[in-house]
């Protein structure tokens, strides 16, 4: 059996960043993709929050070719009903300068990008070469399955995202429940050049994402609109208990999505060129597995790192950093010969101790939250209605807007049940 330092399964973010970290830390590392290149199988909608990425490659924006498309500086989210459209869109200037908030990224560029940084630092990537399973001795991983053969390493890392079939295969990670699954759906559409500026007024290389909610009534989840340079990223991600007892088509859904009158505008006449779908953890903070254990590790969305707070969607930042700290402490093992459960426990420390666990934890009560369906038919459309009579001029007499608000909330909720969501939102977000 051949043996190396460091076996990471998946070239996405984790694996990448886990490749680069225990390779410049001097571990001889051995990165493993089933896709014929990294980002190949990648669906994300898009949008990176810069902070983790620049810790690893401060001045990643300047570099030829580029790995990420539009720094982000108009953030808007929109309430949804057929026909209605109700937004909060924040534009910030210092968004557009660096060192950048948030870029919107194609998987296609950033995760070949980061893989071939993982290569530079010493790592060898095989492509197109699936992972069948980890291989175990004495209930210890000692590496992993390629077909017949074992390649045996002193630590494993798996990283190969959400489904996270070796974890789960070999009795490490719990099975999934529907309510804590989200399921995503994304496109991106080409725009012939300078029509992305057009259609969104923006500058240069200033980005707009919109993330939405409401359609269809009463699905929880919601859309999200990316721009690129010259292609927009949209899709859906909804809470798959809820699309199977809804008994909604994730197609149907989306095309209902892009068909709005607000979306279809942005849209118009572009090119479908990708079109994938994915699931996410929905279960926050507790649906987190064991993250470590005896001769391995578990980054990114393997270990369910993913937190969709509303405004926020993030997933990506969690995979560049628990994948850094998991090189980081690979190495470290190696290095000492201790591939162990109990020396690689400091993984778990590390991460308590950056934003990964932090941010999970302040987050802890976004699903519960999110599962409200309040959220995605009656807000919205109170809100529109509220909004059609103040601006709505017939003639009839004009009630003040206390009084609009009771007769659109008239027996359909109580105003201590409204008081309870806001406070409920303003808590959690
Ligand atoms: C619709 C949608 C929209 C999203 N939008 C955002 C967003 O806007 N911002 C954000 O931060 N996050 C977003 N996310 C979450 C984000 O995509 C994930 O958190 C992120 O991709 C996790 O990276 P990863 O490297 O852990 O896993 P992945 O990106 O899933 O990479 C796993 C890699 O492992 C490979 N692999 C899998 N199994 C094997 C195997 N057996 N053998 C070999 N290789 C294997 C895969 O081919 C893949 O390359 C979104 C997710 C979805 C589904």
């Amino acid at each position: 059996m051949d043996q190396v330092d460091v076996a990471v399964v998946g070239a996405g973010l984790a694996g990448a960043a886990t490749a680069y970290a225990a390779a410049r830390a001097g571990a001889q590392v051995v990165l493993v993709e089933r896709g014929a290149r990294s980002g190949s199988k990648g669906l994300s909608g898009g949008l990176l929050y810069t902070h983790a990425l620049g810790r690893m490659f401060p001045r990643f924006w300047e570099e030829e070719p580029s790995p990420v498309e539009r720094a982000i500086s108009r953030n808007v989210v929109t309430l949804l009903t057929r026909t209605q459209a109700t937004s909060l869109d924040y534009y910030d200037a210092a968004f557009a300068a660096p060192p950048f908030n948030s870029f919107s990224v194609l998987r296609a560029r950033l995760d070949p990008w980061l893989a071939a940084k993982a290569e530079s630092a010493g790592a060898t990537v095989v492509y197109g070469s699936r992972v069948d399973g980890l291989a175990r001795e004495n209930g210890r991983v000692v590496g992993i399955r390629l077909g017949s053969e074992v390649l045996g390493a002193r630590v494993t890392v798996v990283a190969e995202g959400f489904n996270a079939t070796s974890t789960r295969g070999a009795g490490l990670a719990p099975e999934l429940a529907p309510e804590t699954v989200g399921i995503g759906v994304k496109q991106v559409i080409g725009l012939p050049p300078g029509e992305v500026e057009r259609r969104f007024q923006l500058r240069g290389n200033e980005g707009f994402q919109m993330a939405a909610t409401g359609l269809p009534a009463g699905v929880e989840g919601g859309g999200f609109l990316y721009t690129n340079r010259d292609t927009l990223s949209v899709g859906m991600i909804l809470n798959l208990g809820s699309v199977l007892a809804r008994g909604v088509a994730m197609y149907e859904v989306l095309e209902e999505f892009k068909q709005h009158p607000l979306i279809a505008r942005y849209l118009e006449g572009g090119t479908l060129l990708e079109y994938s779908g994915c699931v996410v953890n929905e279960g926050g903070r507790e649906a987190l597995p064991a993250l470590s254990g005896d001769g391995y590790l578990v980054a990114g969305s393997a270990g369910q790192m993913f937190v969709n707070a509303g405004l926020t969607l993030r997933g990506m930042d969690f995979a560049l950093e628990s994948g850094r700290l998991a090189g980081e402490v690979a190495a470290e093992a190696s290095r000492d010969h201790d591939g162990s459960a109990k020396y690689l426990a400091r993984y778990g420390e590390r991460l308590a101790a950056s934003f990964v666990l932090r941010d999970l934890q302040t987050y802890r009560r976004a699903p519960k939250v999110f599962r409200n369906r309040r959220l995605y038919g009656l807000y919205p459309e109170m809100l529109s209605s509220l909004l059609h009579r103040a601006y709505f001029i017939d003639g009839s007499e004009r009630p003040h807007l206390n009084g609009v608000l009771r007769s659109v909330r008239a027996g359909k909720v109580s105003t201590l049940t409204l008081a309870r969501d806001l406070l409920q939102a303003m808590r959690t977000l």
